[in-house]
């Protein structure tokens, strides 16, 4: 079971020596993390703001790199074919490193959790994981899949005590999402785990839909209109340059304001207020009450000023941007004798120092080969 984190309390800002700002070096980040484990806690708040004044809120964790699907976006087949080095098991976190890693980030202010892949559902006896984070208490558990298992999976998922899920949806006529999944995986099956999951009461369901010019702004008003009125929210994310496996370039993307004209000549929509500072999606309802959809500006309207997720990768490493280029290594910590309010010091002294605003800054031009990819980090 997960140590309590009462150790860690109080802390307050402690500047490890190790500077790694700007540091590429897997040696420099280490040194640095285990510096900051070792420092002397401090007087003042527990709950880090980071070098642009954002709160630790949101945990993302990768619970495998694998996934059942060649998403041309995401995990494109020439790339990750028969023969892609996969983590071996030994390398990935247990369950009980997982927990005991999230604990300690509860305990520096994280309030939502949200298990990632690769596909998630594909880590065996999953819902024990979710069984243990629910054991946390006072967190929003929730997950994003494919949705291929979780027909399967859904009624085990909530009665282990997961409260929602987000399912990947990038069409809805069966040719063009075989086309776009690339293993030839049919929509029919998808939308049967999205009835098991309404069914099992995984409320409300978030439909994401990535867009990409050329290839699926066709299934935009589709997808809202089949949505419309289920209570399930469709959200449709603007194509990304996560990784620098697929090719993305500026012109593939469909700007949120042109996803959001499209429905509204169809079905009038009106702006929503944000559920709560930093929510990442623009949100839009339909004026004759058939419920709401979201927009993700990810591209055309950055939303990095409020901008409060960490992600934690399948072997362990802590990314305080989707867009980073390297992780700091907390399996390491967990692997050796560091208490929970070492690695709790570590981890706050990461997010003291995070400065990112990848998409605030970012051009066509900007480099990708370096960066890490989304099935290993989560999205
Ligand atoms: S680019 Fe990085 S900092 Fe900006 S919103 Fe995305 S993850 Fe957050």
């Amino acid at each position: 079971m997960p140590r309590l984190l009462t150790s860690i309390i109080p802390m307050a800002t402690v500047i490890p020596l190790t500077d790694v700002r700007g540091a590429a070096s897997a040696g420099a980040r280490d040194a640095f993390l285990r510096e900051a484990a070792c420092m002397p806690a401090a007087e003042g708040s527990p709950l880090p703001l980071d070098a642009r004044g954002r709160a630790l809120h949101d945990l993302r964790i990768s619970v495998t790199d694998r996934c059942n699907f060649r998403c041309v976006y995401c995990m494109p087949k020439d790339v990750y074919g028969r023969d892609f080095p996969f983590l071996p098991h030994a390398e990935i976190l247990t369950f009980e490193e997982i927990t005991r890693v999230a604990n300690i980030f509860v305990g520096l202010g994280v309030q939502k959790i949200r298990l990632t892949g690769g596909e998630p559902l594909l880590r065996r006896r999953l819902e024990r994981l979710v069984e243990m984070l629910a054991s946390l208490g006072h967190i929003d558990l929730t997950l994003t899949t494919n949705g291929a298992l979780l027909a399967k999976k859904a009624r085990a998922l909530r009665d282990a005590g997961l409260a929602r899920v987000t399912v990947s949806l990038d069409a809805l006529d069966d040719r063009t999402f075989r086309a776009m999944n690339d293993v030839d995986f049919p929509v029919a099956r998808v939308l049967e785990g999205i009835d098991a999951a309404q069914a099992a009461g995984l409320a409300p369901l978030k439909i994401n839909a990535v867009v990409k010019r050329g290839r699926n702004e066709h299934a935009i008003v589709p997808l809202a209109r089949h949505f419309r009125g289920s209570g399930h929210i469709v959200r449709f994310i603007e194509y990304m340059d996560v990784g620098h496996t697929n090719g993305w370039r500026m012109d593939h993307v469909v700007p949120a304001r042109e996803i959001v004209a499209m429905i509204d000549r169809e079905f009038p929509l009106a702006p929503v207020d944000a559920n709560y500072a930093g929510e990442v999606a623009q949100r839009w309802r339909y004026r004759d009450g058939g419920g709401e959809i979201g927009v993700i500006a990810s591209v055309t309207q950055a939303f990095c000023r409020d901008c409060t997720r960490a992600r934690l990768s399948t072997d362990g490493k802590l990314y305080t941007c989707l867009f980073a280029d390297s992780g700091y290594d907390l399996r390491a910590l967990l692997r050796e004798p560091y208490s929970d309010a070492q690695i709790g010091n570590a981890v706050a002294a990461i997010w003291r120092r995070r400065a990112d605003r990848y998409s605030e800054i970012r051009t066509a031009a900007t480099p990708r080969e370096s960066r890490v990819e989304m099935s290993y980090i989560g999205g």
